[in-house]
C-alpha cells in the first residue's frame, strides 16, 4: 500500500529531506507528510536504500577498524595538555609564545635551534605543556570545523592597558562553543598606569569570573616582555589540566590529528602529528585521510631524530606521498594493504560528497533533526549593526526555546559576517543569523562551500518568526 515519505525515510535510515530531494530529482513532488505509492517508493527506496546501507556498512567497518579497543581505566596514564593562546590583535600572543618557548632553552641547550613543527614542548617542574604555535581562536576553529579539537586549554591574552576587545569576545565565545576552558593572561603589566582589576571586571560581563572573587577562571597577570608572571601562568595551565584529569593510553598504537602540513623543498610531504593517544614509532603503517604510508622518520620540536613518542606530543611525520591536511586524523594500522583500502573508499567517497555536499545545518532542515533525537540545540551566531540590537535580538531568541528545542546563541557580533563567523558556526552546527549587516565575499564563498546557512534580516520579528517557526516545524522549506 501506499507509504508516507517521513516513514519510508524512517525505514531506510535516510534523512526525509534527502528523500524529499530525491523524489523531486524524479519529478514528484511531495512534503514529509505525503504518501507515495508504492511503485515511486519501491524505486526511491531501491535508489537510496542500496546507497543507504553500503556506506553505513563500510563507514561502520572502517570506524570499529581505526577506532580499536577502549581504553580501560588502568591502562590510561597522565598526558600533557595541549594549550592555543587567543586573543585580541596586538594583545601579546606572539610575544608570550615566544617568551615562553625561549625560557624553556636551558643554559646546556642555548643556542639549541627551535624548529618550527607547529607546536612546542615546554618542560617546567619535571612537566610538558604543549603549545599549538598558530595563535588565535581562527586556527583553533578552523581545526574543528574539519572535526579536530585538539586543544584542552586555551590561554586568552588581555592586554591591561586595551581591556576586553571585539576579538578578546570572539576567543572566548570560540573557546566555549568548543568546551575548552579559558585560562586568562593578563598581559603587558610591565606599562605604567595599567590595571588588571579593571581587566578581571570587564571579564565577567562576559561570564568569566576570577577565581579570587568566587568565579572558576584562573587570571594570571603577566609581562611577555619582563617575563613576569609566566611560571604562575604555566603553574596554572597545569592546575586546569589536573582539574580535567587528562588522560591518555600510550600502550597501543597511536592515533592522532594533522596540525600542519606542507612541501618540503628538500624532503617532499611533511606533516606535523598530535599524538592523542597510544605510542608513535618509526616503520609504523600510517593512514590519513585517504592518504597512507609508513613512517620513515619522527622529528621533535628540537630537530632531533627521535624512534618513538607518546600522546599529546607533536611530532614532525617523515614518510608521506601526498600532501594530508591539517584536521585530518592519523592513525596506525596493522598492514599496509588495510591502509591502502581504506584509503582508497575514502577517496571515492570524498569525491562524491563533494559533488552532493552537505555539511552544515540550516534552518530548513533544522526540525527534521529535531524529529529524529529528542532535545536539541538550535545553535546561533548573531551579527548585527549596532551592539543593542544584537542583545536585544539574541534576549528574544533564547525565550524561543522549548521543551524539545533550545537556542542556544553561541556568539554575538557587531559588523559583517566574516569567515571566522562561518567557521564557528561550521564547527559547531549554528546557523548564522546576520541582523543589518552585509556578509564578507570570503565569508560567503566559504559557507557555499561548506553549506553554512546565512540568514539575512533587516526586521527583528521577522527574524523572531523564521527562528520560531523551524522550532516548531512550520518554516517551509526552500529547496
Ligand atoms: P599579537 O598580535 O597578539 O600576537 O601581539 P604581539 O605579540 O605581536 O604584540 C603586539 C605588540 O605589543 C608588540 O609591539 C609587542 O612588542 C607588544 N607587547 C607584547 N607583549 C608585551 C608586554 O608584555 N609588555 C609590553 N610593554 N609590550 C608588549
Amino acid at each position: 500500500g501506499p507509504i508516507v515519505v517521513k516513514d519510508l525515510a524512517e525505514q531506510l535510515g535516510a534523512k526525509a529531506t534527502d528523500l524529499i530531494k530525491r523524489l523531486i530529482a524524479l519529478g514528484v513532488m511531495v512534503g514529509v507528510n505525503n504518501e507515495l505509492d508504492k511503485e515511486t517508493a519501491v524505486i526511491v527506496a531501491t535508489e537510496m536504500g542500496a546507497q543507504v546501507e553500503e556506506r553505513a556498512s563500510v563507514e561502520e567497518r572502517e570506524e570499529i577498524l581505526l577506532q580499536g579497543d577502549e581504553d580501560r581505566e588502568h591502562e590510561l596514564q597522565e598526558r600533557p595538555p595541549v594549550v592555543t593562546v587567543m586573543g585580541h590583535v596586538d594583545h601579546g600572543k606572539t610575544s608570550l609564545l615566544d617568551k615562553i618557548r625561549s625560557t624553556r632553552v636551558t643554559a646546556s641547550e642555548a643556542g639549541g635551534i627551535t624548529q618550527h613543527i607547529g607546536a612546542s614542548v615546554i618542560d617546567w617542574n619535571g612537566r610538558s605543556i604543549v603549545f599549538l604555535d598558530t595563535p588565535g581562536h581562527e586556527a583553533f576553529t578552523a581545526m574543528r570545523a574539519r572535526g579536530a579539537q585538539v586543544t584542552d586549554v586555551a590561554v586568552l591574552v588581555v592586554a591591561a592597558n586595551d581591556g576586553v576587545m571585539p576579538q578578546t569576545i570572539e576567543a572566548i565565545n570560540h573557546a566555549k562553543a568548543a568546551n575548552v576552558p579559558i585560562v586568562v593572561a593578563i598581559n603587558k603589566i610591565d606599562l605604567p598606569d595599567v590595571n588588571p582589576e579593571r581587566v578581571r571586571t570587564e571579564l565577567t560581563e562576559h561570564g568569566l569570573v576570577a577565581e579570587e572573587w568566587g568565579g572558576d577562571t584562573m587570571m594570571v597577570p603577566v609581562s611577555a616582555h619582563t617575563g613576569e608572571g609566566l611560571d604562575k601562568l604555566l603553574e596554572s595551565i597545569l592546575l586546569q589540566a589536573d582539574i580535567m584529569e587528562l588522560k591518555a593510553n600510550p600502550n597501543r598504537a597511536a592515533s592522532g590529528t594533522i596540525i600542519e602540513a606542507q612541501l618540503d623543498r628538500g624532503r617532499g610531504p611533511v606533516a606535523t602529528v598530535l599524538v592523542s593517544r597510544g605510542t608513535l614509532r618509526v616503520g609504523d603503517v600510517f593512514l590519513s585521510g585517504s592518504v597512507y604510508g609508513r613512517v620513515r622518520a619522527l622529528i621533535n620540536d628540537r630537530g632531533e631524530r627521535v624512534k618513538e613518542v607518546g600522546p599529546s606530543m607533536p611530532v614532525e611525520v617523515l614518510g608521506f606521498n601526498q600532501l594530508p591536511e591539517a584536521g585530518d586524523d592519523f592513525v596506525i594500522l596493522e598492514d599496509e594493504r588495510q591502509a591502502k583500502s581504506i584509503a582508497d573508499a575514502r577517496a571515492s567517497r570524498s569525491r562524491q560528497s563533494s559533488e552532493s555536499g552537505s555539511r552544515g545545518v540550516s534552518l530548513d532542515e533544522f526540525y527534521q533533526r529535531l524529529k529524529d533525537e529528542a532535545m536539541q540545540d538550535l545553535n546561533l551566531v548573531l551579527k548585527a549593526d549596532v551592539h543593542g540590537s544584537a542583545e536585544a535580538l539574541a534576549q528574544s531568541l533564547a525565550k524561543l526555546s522549548n521543551d524539545e528545542a533550545r537556542v542556544r546563541v553561541l556568539h554575538i557580533g557587531v559588523g559583517s559576517v566574516t569567515e571566522s563567523d562561518v567557521m564557528l558556526a561550521q564547527a559547531s552546527g549554528a546557523i548564522i543569523i546576520g541582523f543589518g549587516v552585509s556578509i564578507e565575499s570570503k565569508a560567503r564563498q566559504l559557507a557555499e562551500r561548506e553549506h553554512v546557512d546565512v540568514r539575512q534580516y533587516r526586521i527583528i520579528y521577522e527574524v523572531l518568526d523564521d527562528v520560531k517557526q523551524a522550532l516548531t516545524g512550520m518554516l517551509t522549506p526552500k529547496f
